[in-house]
């Protein structure tokens, strides 16, 4: 790694330093997947050069070092890992440091999740390039389900009790309690339970339909998830890098899983002759697609209004200022002609985010310099309000 930061740090540019460490990371032991991706954000920014990318080498590689100078990944999970651009795949599997589970590399659902993902992005893979932003709850459901529909253990995941013997699950195959889009909205984003009812439809078809049908409604399923990402990257604002804008980017994350999971229901039951009962709850399973938020939400975004500006109700008119993806300032002008300016966060420039957890409603937060009441802030709402604090 020594050797790759000074060559990092002398080469002519960003991208070749970028080609130089996915190349590395091919070839010898795995950087943190994350750690390119982070890089290539900052590929075309003029303040970023190679130099800087070999310090953040340098800050990576101490972070694998750790405090005792031991290199190590330090995971207490598996992951499968598929390097910028997919040269290479691999799995890193972790230590346990819980008592309540085995070691990952022990550990044969993890095991068999992992290349379950393997197995799902190759799928993809040999039809095309993958979408630019994936959907975590078809991707993890697709990862249980290929590590469980042929075993039929509906455990995922033994939980230890004293003695080490499995007295829980870490997920089940077998239970789901709320849709895809109402999964979504609890937390704003998706993680590993929000496909619940996708691993439980697979679960209830397994009794139902024979093996060989099952496994291609599967492949199926699969293939129209690709089909319905791809469809969203070709939206015009659909894959912008989005730093500050949270309502942009809660709207295209929740139709990212939204789409991924209903087109993974729909290609499974349409794949299945004489579809059985589970294919008749799109709608429970799936759950509100939440069309007119969506609408409401693209037009309220920051992004989306830029200096063109939005007129409220009240006769005050709206305005960002952006630079890229940052949101420099917020300006109202008053119906009088006066004009307000807001900021961010003095240190860090993106406003400050809330979501009211029952309606997921989104106000980014601006202060206004120099206010003769400090800590005083102005509100923009994802609904299109302009709200005072
Ligand atoms: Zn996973």
């Amino acid at each position: 790694m020594r050797a790759l930061e000074a060559e990092v740090g002398s080469a002519p540019s960003n991208r070749a330093a970028i080609e130089r460490i996915d190349a590395f990371t091919c070839e010898r032991p795995p950087l943190h997947r994350n750690f390119l991706e982070d890089v290539e954000e900052h590929a075309d920014n003029p303040d970023v050069g190679p130099a800087d990318i070999a310090q953040a080498l340098r800050g990576e590689h101490e972070e694998l070092l750790g405090p005792d100078g031991t290199f190590s990944f330090r995971t207490d999970n598996g992951e499968f890992e598929l390097p910028l651009r997919r040269n290479c795949s691999y799995i890193l599997l972790g230590h346990s440091t819980q008592p309540t589970r085995a070691h990952p590399y022990l550990e044969r659902d993890v095991v068999n999740h992992e290349l379950g993902h393997a197995l799902h992005y190759g799928l993809w893979l040999a039809s095309g390039p993958l979408g630019e932003r994936l959907s975590t709850a078809a991707n993890e459901a697709i990862a249980d389900i290929l590590a469980h529909v042929f075993d039929g253990d509906p455990c995922h995941g033994k939980v230890l009790g004293e003695g080490g013997t499995p007295v829980d699950c870490r997920r089940r195959m077998d239970v789901y309690e709320q849709s895809v889009s109402d999964a979504f909205w609890r937390f704003g984003r998706a993680d590993h339970e929000t496909g619940q009812s996708l691993r439980q439809l697979i679960w209830t078809l397994r009794e139902e339909v024979p093996a060989d049908a099952l496994r291609v409604a599967i492949v199926d399923g699969i293939a129209a998830v690709q089909v319905a990402l791809s469809q969203i990257d070709a939206e015009p604002l659909a894959n912008v890098p989005i730093f500050d804008d949270e309502i942009l980017a809660t709207r295209y994350r929740f139709v990212r899983e939204y789409e991924a999971a209903s087109a993974f229901f729909h290609a499974v039951c349409a794949s299945l002759e004489d579809a059985p009962p589970a294919c008749g709850e799109h709608a429970q399973r799936i759950g509100d697609p939440r069309v007119a938020m969506r609408e409401a939400w693209l037009a309220n975004a920051p992004t989306s209004i830029g200096r063109s500006g939005v007129t409220l109700a009240d006769g005050r008119r709206v305005t960002f200022e952006l630079e890229g993806a940052l949101i420099r300032q917020m300006t109202v002008t008053l119906a009088d002609g006066e004009q307000q300016s807001y900021l961010g966060d003095p240190d860090l420039g993106l406003p400050e985010a809330e979501r009211e957890p029952t309606s997921g409603r989104i106000t980014l937060w601006f202060s206004a310099p120099g206010s003769t009441a400090p800590g005083a802030q102005v509100g923009w709402t994802s609904d299109g309000e302009l709200i005072a604090r």
